[in-house]
């Protein structure tokens, strides 16, 4: 493949963005260019809004069924197009295919989801609420969505986002991660396919920029957004200051606590994939396996054995268990993780200098006796790195876990109702496992963040994202019986 230019969606135009900044985009395996990512210019991003504002009234006055036959038809196609959708989330992403293939089969769901706008989106009423007096509930879609995606799940988590949206009847500007844009061409080029308007899916390119135009845009009406917590924080705040709804999911530290009632080889064969899948970069990943009661030995030695079988390499090849990370800066930033480790704590399984050479590859490493104070705790390493620490019981598992400032997920592995019943309830995380390793929620359930891990009101997915992407009217009607007007006479016409 040679390093094609990505293009830019404009109401209903393709064309190659303007801007002097140009990225490349490697395939993270070989560290190859596959293709060249121009920014788009302040003007093209303008136009881009203005686009979806022309496109918004007619696509708002679509009647909700024939939104919903788009989304039918959108499900078709992503099925046709299924394998080579998997493959290119692990071209440009690097994650294996069969870890792509479940990315596509999660964003698919929530298209199917969208499939159900009619009873989605439906009001309520209330008959009689005072002599003669009734209230209704309708749902009217908001306006211009902009969608800010990261770079790990860059077929997935734009359509958390973008066939709820639309379906709902709003019209949609994506930014997608400036590493892996490849994606977002496509969904475009495909919701094109199945009949959607033009200019009711827009994309415009850039990092940092190109969202402040979107966040400050006056024809912006709600922003949704994935990223890390710095960046969800200052997006929630900088939109909510610009008059926007905003929904910010942001990054994660997720703990798994492994009581030493556990069955132990089932326990870390679900903590070595919730750790390792993806490379570690997905905002689910456990992060911090805490070892309670007498099990901490052989938790961190079965952890290892475990882990150190997984074979690193491109995620293009059929025996690969593990794909590399994003970019070779990030790889660094890692490693530096890792030394830390050395010197404050024990690392039991080394990843540095595994996988091929070409590309940025880490393997899976894991660092045992990791403490509150240390920045291997604190900082979510979104990468192949899991963090051991020891709790002497429940109560001091869930302190140490519950003392993080983020609140994405958590687990935990036990046979006892009781301690399962007592982590659901004490957990301060907004998605739980139970014996379950990488906690998702289906599309129909909200994607559930708490803390530092979700800024805004209503989550992602599900009806949560229902009512995110509409907004509410009640009218309240009474209905006089009118007199009788006598017309024949020539008075009743107002002569
Ligand atoms: P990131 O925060 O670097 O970037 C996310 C998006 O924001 C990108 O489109 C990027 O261009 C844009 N951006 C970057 N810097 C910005 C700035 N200063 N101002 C405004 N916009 C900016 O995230 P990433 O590295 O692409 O993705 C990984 C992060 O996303 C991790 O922290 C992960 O936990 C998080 N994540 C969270 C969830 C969730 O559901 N909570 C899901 C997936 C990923």
């Amino acid at each position: 493949m040679s390093a094609t230019t990505v293009p830019s969606l404009i109401g209903g135009r393709w064309e190659q963005p303007g801007s002097d900044e140009i990225d490349p985009i490697y395939d993270p395996a070989s560290g190859d260019t596959i293709a060249m990512l121009p920014y788009s210019t302040p003007a093209e991003i303008d136009l881009a809004v203005r686009a979806a504002k022309q496109a918004f009234p007619a696509w708002a006055n679509t009647p909700v069924p024939d939104r919903a036959q788009v989304m039918f038809r959108f499900k078709a196609t992503l099925e046709e197009h299924f394998e080579e959708l998997a493959r290119l989330v692990t071209r440009e992403n690097g994650k294996t295919l069969p870890e792509s293939r479940g990315e596509v089969r999660r964003a698919i769901e929530v298209v199917e989801l969208a499939c159900g706008a009619p009873t989605l989106t439906m009001g309520t009423n209330l008959d009689q609420i005072a002599d003669g007096i009734d209230e209704e509930l309708v749902r009217f879609p908001v306006g211009v969505v902009a969608g800010i995606t990261p770079f790990n799940f860059p077929h997935m988590v734009p359509l958390w986002m973008i066939p709820l949206a639309i379906v709902c009847g709003n019209t949609f500007v994506h930014k997608p991660s400036q590493r892996t844009p490849l994606s977002a061409v496509r969904i475009g080029e495909l919701l094109e396919e199945c009949g959607l308007p033009d200019g009711v899916f827009n994309i415009v390119h850039g990092a940092k920029d190109a969202v402040d135009i979107l966040l400050a845009h006056p024809d912006v009406s709600a922003v949704s957004v994935v990223g890390s917590v710095a960046v969800a924080s200052y997006i929630y705040a900088t939109a909510a200051s610009h008059g926007k709804r905003v929904q910010a999911l942001g990054g994660a530290k997720n703990h798994l606590l492994v009581m030493d009632d556990a069955d132990l080889d089932k326990t870390v064969t679900a903590l070595v994939s919730s750790a390792f899948g993806n490379a570690g970069q997905r905002c689910l990943a456990g992060s911090v396996a805490v070892g309670v009661g007498s099990v901490g030995d052989a938790l961190v030695g079965e952890l290892s054995t475990q882990a150190e079988r997984l074979k690193v390499g491109s995620g293009m090849e059929p025996d690969t268990d593990m794909g590399p990370i994003i970019r070779d800066e990030r790889r660094k930033e890692l490693i530096g993780y890792i030394e830390q480790g050395e010197e404050s704590a024990t690392v039991t399984l080394d990843g540095r200098g595994k996988g091929p050479a070409n590309g940025f590859f880490l393997g899976p490493t894991v660092i045992d006796g990791v403490t509150p104070d240390m920045a291997l705790w604190k900082d979510e390493l979104f990468g192949p790195v899991l963090s051991v620490m020891r709790a002497s019981d429940l109560d001091e598992a869930l302190g140490i876990m519950n003392s993080s400032t983020y609140g994405n997920a958590a687990s935990i592995f036990t046979t006892s109702g009781h301690h399962a019943r007592e982590f659901k309830r004490r957990a301060e995380a907004g998605m739980l496992g139970v014996n379950i390793g990488v906690a998702a929620p289906m599309a129909f359930f909200p994607f559930c963040g708490w803390n530092n891990s979700f800024f805004g009101d209503l989550h992602a997915t599900g009806t949560d994202g229902v009512r995110f992407y509409t907004r509410p009217k009640v009218i309240t009607s009474r209905w006089w019986l009118a007199e009788k007007l006598d017309h024949s006479k020539p008075e009743g016409r107002g002569h």
